[in-house]
C-alpha cells in the first residue's frame, strides 16, 4: 500500500465524476498492456486509446506519455494529468500543456525496484572490478586486483528522490558509504545529505562512484560537465540513469580519456537512441543500455493510479503532484 500525503486545507478541486472517469491513454507503445491492467485494476473505468478519443468534453484524466500538442485539443473537461513516467520532461516541454491542472508523477513499487537493481548492479561491477576481471579473462591473463570493503567506498546519488532514496537505503545495506546531493535541504536517515550549488563541488571530491538520479531540468542541464567532472576523485565511476542532458558528453568522453573517470554505466544519452557514430558505443570502461534502466510495469502502475482516484474520491489531495516550475 502506498503512502498518501494528507490534505492540509488544501483548495478542493473539483471532483472526477463518481462513477464514470474517462481516460484518455496515449503510451509508449504498450497499449494492449495498459488497457488489460486498466480493465483488472478498475473495469468500470472507460479508456479511450489516442486518437480515437470519442466525444474529447466527456474526457476527465488522462494517462500519457510524450502527448503531440493536438492531443489536449477539446480537453476542456480534463480534471487530472498522470504521467507514464517518473520523468515528466516529455509532458513539460509540451507547448499545450494545460498547466493549471494537477500533474501527478508515476511513483510505484516495481518501477523504484528497477531502478535500485540496475544502479546496485553497476556500483557492484566497479567496486568489485569486474569490468577490468572481464578485460583480463579475454587475455588468459591472471592477476589479483586490489580489493576493498564496500565500507571504503563512498557512493554519491545525485538525485535524492524517491529513486534515490530507495538506492541510499539498499546501499547502506551493503555497508556502502553514502553521500547525497539534492536541491533543497533535507535529512535523509544514514545518508550525508549535500544541497545547492554551493555545496556540489564538495559532494563530488567524495563521490568514489556517482550516480545520476536527478530530473531533467534547466538547472539540472549538463550539469556533470568538465568543470564538475574535476571535482571527482582519481579513478572515479559514473552512472547515469537519469536523463542524458544531465551530463556534458563530450566533456564525459574526454574526463575518460584523461581522467579523473575509469568508467560509466550509461542508460541515457543526449540523443537516443545513440547515434551509430557515437564514441561512447565503443569506449573502454563504457556500459551502454538503451534507456532501460527502469521501465513503468503496467499492472502496478494501474493499480497506483486506480488508488489515486479513489483517494482523490474520498477527498484527499492526489499525491506525487509536479511543481511545474521547479520543472519536476
Ligand atoms: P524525484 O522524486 O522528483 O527526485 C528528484 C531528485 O532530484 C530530488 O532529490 C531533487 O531535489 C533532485 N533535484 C532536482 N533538481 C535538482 C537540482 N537542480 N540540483 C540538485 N538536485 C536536484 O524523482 P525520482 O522519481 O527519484 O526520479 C528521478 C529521475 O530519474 C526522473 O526525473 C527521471 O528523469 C529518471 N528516471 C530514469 C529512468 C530510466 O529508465 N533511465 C526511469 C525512471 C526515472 P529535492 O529532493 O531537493 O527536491
Amino acid at each position: 500500500m502506498h503512502e498518501w500525503p494528507k490534505a492540509q486545507g488544501r483548495e478542493k478541486q473539483p471532483m472526477l465524476k463518481a462513477n464514470h472517469a474517462v481516460m484518455l491513454l496515449k503510451t509508449d507503445a504498450r497499449d494492449q498492456a495498459w488497457i488489460d491492467a486498466f480493465s483488472d485494476a478498475m473495469p468500470e473505468l472507460e479508456v479511450r486509446l489516442w486518437p480515437e478519443t470519442g466525444d474529447t468534453s466527456e474526457i476527465n484524466c488522462a494517462l500519457l506519455w510524450c502527448p503531440p500538442p493536438e492531443l489536449f485539443d477539446g480537453l476542456d473537461n480534463l480534471e487530472v494529468i498522470f504521467s507514464i513516467g517518473a520523468g515528466v520532461d516529455s509532458l513539460l516541454t509540451c507547448p499545450t500543456l494545460p498547466a493549471h491542472l494537477p500533474i501527478v508523477r508515476m511513483v510505484e513499487p516495481e518501477l523504484t525496484a528497477g531502478m535500485v537493481e540496475f544502479c546496485l548492479f553497476h556500483v557492484l561491477r566497479f567496486h568489485r572490478l569486474m569490468h577490468r576481471f572481464e578485460t583480463q579473462q579475454a587475455e588468459r591473463h591472471w592477476e589479483e586486483l586490489p580489493q576493498v570493503p564496500a565500507t571504503g567506498v563512498t557512493v554519491g546519488v545525485m538525485g535524492l528522490g524517491v529513486l534515490g532514496q530507495a538506492l541510499a537505503r539498499q546501499l547502506s545495506a551493503l555497508r556502502y558509504r553514502v553521500i547525497g546531493y539534492r536541491r533543497g535541504p533535507g535529512a535523509v536517515d544514514g545518508v550525508e545529505v549535500f544541497h545547492g550549488e554551493d555545496e556540489l563541488e564538495a559532494f563530488m571530491r567524495r563521490s568514489m562512484i556517482l550516480a545520476l538520479l536527478m530530473p531533467s531540468t534547466p538547472e539540472t542541464n549538463r550539469i556533470i560537465n568538465r568543470e564538475t567532472l574535476r571535482w571527482l576523485p582519481v579513478d572515479a565511476y559514473l552512472i547515469n540513469a537519469g536523463r542524458g542532458d544531465l551530463v556534458n558528453e563530450q566533456e564525459l568522453i574526454e574526463a575518460l580519456d584523461a581522467g579523473p573517470l575509469a568508467g560509466a554505466a550509461l542508460d541515457v544519452f543526449e540523443t537516443e537512441p545513440l547515434p551509430q557514430a557515437s564514441a561512447l558505443w565503443s569506449h573502454p570502461g563504457v556500459y551502454v543500455t538503451p534507456h532501460i534502466a527502469s521501465i513503468t510495469h503496467p499492472p502496478t502502475a494501474c493499480r497506483y493510479i486506480v488508488d489515486t482516484i479513489r483517494y482523490y474520491r474520498q477527498g484527499e489531495p492526489w499525491p506525487h503532484l509536479v511543481e511545474i516550475d521547479r520543472g519536476y
